[in-house]
């Protein structure tokens, strides 16, 4: 029994690092998904440009991201961007791509040829493909769950959430996929410092764009017991006040 419990604390432990040690984030310099307009954090905060926002959730045949992680997804940026004409999720699956390991070219690659959102008039779209393989860039003990590798494109590591989440003594799928999701979109609407400025210095520099704030949904690491209890709890972290006070003085709320 005593082992039974340590090691799944330790598991819980690798996979509450895993969430944000494995969030990497390409710099505003990213290029754009091939032929997609130049879009900004700012066009996804504020009504100026953009009113309404449509989601394509592409995922890979058999791992259909759970309903209810699509809806917190929604819920979450429905409270921070200014989209009067609503905030709108379309689903389409595709046939494995047929590899265990993907780099963020293999990604890119992917989404040329998948994406089917594009940003047209005042409706601004963002693409999350959902992945049968692993990061390239994992270690034994490092997995990497989810990237936002582009102005409006992430990929969730599907597969590697679901090796790691749902079982005895760990936090639930879909709690892991919210969290995932709604990180990886932080960054695209600018988190931290991260094309959105800063109304308060809050920035984990040596940790690149995060937040300083242990408790916050843009925080990079998650070591603390009080972040594992909040994970086997299934409760999703939040963003912080300086991380919203971030996206309402860039033309969010
Ligand atoms: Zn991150
Ligand atoms: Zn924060």
């Amino acid at each position: 029994m005593k082992n039974l419990i340590l090691s799944a604390g330790v598991f819980t432990l690798l996979l509450s690092s895993c969430f944000f040690f494995g969030c990497k984030k390409d710099n505003s310099t990213a290029p754009n998904s091939p032929g997609l307009i130049s879009v900004n954090a700012k066009d996804y905060l504020s009504a100026n440009n953009y009113d309404k926002l449509i989601i394509q959730i592409q995922y890979v045949n058999g791992l259909q991201p759970s309903a209810g992680a699509v809806e917190d997804l929604k819920t979450f940026l429905s409270q921070r961007l200014n989209k009067p004409g609503g905030v709108e999720v379309t689903y389409s699956n595709i046939n494995s791509p047929g590899k265990s390991v993907y780099t963020i070219n293999d990604i890119r690659a992917i989404e040329s040829i998948n994406r089917g959102v594009k940003h047209e008039g005042r409706t601004i779209t963002a693409y999350i493909l959902f992945l049968d393989g692993e990061y390239s860039q994992n270690t034994s003990n490092l997995k990497t769950l989810g990237i936002a590798y582009g102005s409006s494109s992430m990929v969730i590591f599907e597969k590697t959430i679901r090796d790691l989440s749902g079982g005895l003594g760990q936090p639930s799928v879909s709690s892991v996929e919210t969290t995932v999701c709604e990180h990886e979109f932080g960054h695209v609407l600018g988190l931290v410092n991260n094309g959105t400025g800063m109304t308060t210095g809050h920035q984990d520099e040596p940790h690149g764009k995060h937040c300083n704030n242990t408790n916050c949904l843009m925080y990079y690491t998650a070591e603390t017991s009080d972040m594992l209890s909040n994970l086997l709890g299934n409760n999703v972290p939040v963003l912080d006040a300086n991380c919203i006070n971030d996206l309402k003085a860039n033309g969010g709320k």
